[in-house]
């Protein structure tokens, strides 16, 4: 996938929450990266994944969405 913003190609991996110290995470094949470590989104999103595709070159991740009320 290209970056909308710069046109580079992304890196998929995903968005995981592994534990209530760390926050959430980015993690591809290169690295494990810090997004956040606000305590209650950590909780309540604890041991879930969500594949995306970041760009390194601004800072940004995609991700996709399954809406619930279909
Ligand atoms: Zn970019």
């Amino acid at each position: 996938m290209k970056c909308p913003y710069c046109e580079n190609e992304m890196i998929s991996g995903k968005i995981c929450s592994i534990s209530r110290n760390s926050g959430l995470v980015w993690k591809d094949t290169e690295e494990q990266i810090r997004l956040n470590d606000e305590p209650k989104l950590v909780a309540r999103i604890n041991g879930d994944r969500i594949s995306g595709y970041i760009c390194k070159n601004c800072n940004k991740i995609i991700v996709d969405y399954f809406p619930c009320n279909k």
